[in-house]
């Protein structure tokens, strides 16, 4: 276990660093924020940060003999980055997570390895490849940037009458993979942690609405069957035992005819669909992170309530109005564009007896 005062570097200093730094903080652990924004929300929960490009390897250097070991809040650090740290101190989640969820393609192959199920997809580099793989796959369908993408960001969803030339343009951003756009029930996630020494605890299933691809709620207990509950919960399980992961892990799900469980995709790390949990549970995500990449126990992380989140997004902070009586989570962003998130609201619908 690493003692008391070590401290903990993060890689990013959005929302999600910030929920951290506040768990590291009462656990004992100090942190240290490396973010390429001034307009960082954790910036002002930490003990020291860094503002410069995630390429400036004297900033690295100095950041890398301040902290003990490496944790981040999102999936695209430069790989660049992650080779010079990696010589000097542990990360976590390590490289092989990271590699996995970077890419669309190689998580949708690596799931499918496991004989975890996803929506039919292909690879598509041109409009030869973009032909060949909706003539497969058919209408509806979307097409995704393979890399960088985020809260429905770089994706475009396709009928009979998308013309060729909207196509032709989102191919000019990067290599992109097509995949079938599944009528589902409903969506849900599961936050599942692995510590060190390989113990696994999963969170309560979350019932999430999605608009514009970006997450709106999550409300816990999903309404889905209990088996449904068991299998999202292994399914995640198989996932973090298949990588050696140390961490949280987010893994989203759609659940077709009540039954069919396909993985959406995996984010090796904290996850916003996991914020209820801040309610919810004596432990939450962000303080079961902690635990997991300093080597500490696990904690308890069953569910004592039933929440539902709402994000607060753009605009929707001006007008708080009668929802300020939930737990409210502002993140204290200078900026709000209109689909940055600037806030959460959890509301205890019922406490669990
Ligand atoms: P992001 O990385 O931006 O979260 P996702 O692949 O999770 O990207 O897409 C965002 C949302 O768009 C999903 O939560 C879901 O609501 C919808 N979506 C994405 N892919 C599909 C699909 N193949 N079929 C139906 N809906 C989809
Ligand atoms: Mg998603």
């Amino acid at each position: 276990m690493y003692p008391q005062g070590s401290r903990i570097g993060i890689l990013g200093g959005g929302q999600l660093a910030k929920f951290l730094s506040i768990a590291a903080s009462k656990l004992g652990y100090r942190t240290h924020i490396f973010t390429n924004q001034k307009d960082s929300p954790a910036i002002a929960v930490s003990e020291s940060y860094t503002i410069a490009s995630y390429l400036n390897y004297a900033a690295l250097k100095n950041f890398s003999n301040s902290v003990d070991l490496v944790t981040y809040e999102f999936e695209n650090i430069p790989s660049e980055t992650l080779d010079f740290l990696v010589q000097q101190l542990p990360i976590y989640p390590d490289r092989k997570a990271l590699l996995v969820s970077q890419d669309r393609m190689t998580e949708k192959k690596f799931l499918n390895s496991l004989g975890i199920e996803t929506v039919d997809f292909a690879s598509v580099n041109s409009l030869g490849d973009y032909n060949d793989a909706i003539s497969k796959i058919g209408y509806p369908a979307i097409l995704k940037t393979r890399t960088l993408g985020y809260d429905g960001k770089g994706q475009i969803h396709i009928n009979k009458q998308t013309k060729e030339t909207k196509i032709f343009d989102h191919l000019e951003i990067g290599p992109c993979i097509l995949e079938r756009k599944v009528q589902f029930d409903k969506e849900i996630s599961v936050i599942i942690c692995r510590s060190n020494n390989g113990t696994v605890m999963g969170f309560d299933p979350g019932e999430n609405v999605h608009s514009n691809g970006i997450l709106r709620e999550t409300t816990v207990p999903a309404k889905i069957s209990n088996d449904l509950k068991l299998s999202a919960i292994s399914v995640a399980g198989r996932l973090v035992n298949s990588l050696n992961y140390v961490g949280v892990m987010g893994v989203e799900f759609f659940v077709l005819k009540s039954k069919r469980l396909l993985v959406n995709e995996i984010a090796p790390r904290v996850h916003n669909s996991g914020h209820w949990t801040q309610n919810g549970c004596m432990i939450d995500q962000f303080e079961q992170h902690i635990r997991a990449i300093t080597d500490m126990q696990l904690g308890d992380g069953s569910r004592h309530a039933n929440v539902r989140m709402i994000n607060l997004i753009g605009d929707d902070i001006n007008h708080l109005g009668e929802k300020t009586m939930g737990s409210s989570y502002i993140y204290g962003k200078q900026k709000s564009t209109p689909e940055r998130k600037m806030g959460h609201i959890n509301y205890v619908t019922q406490y669990s007896v």
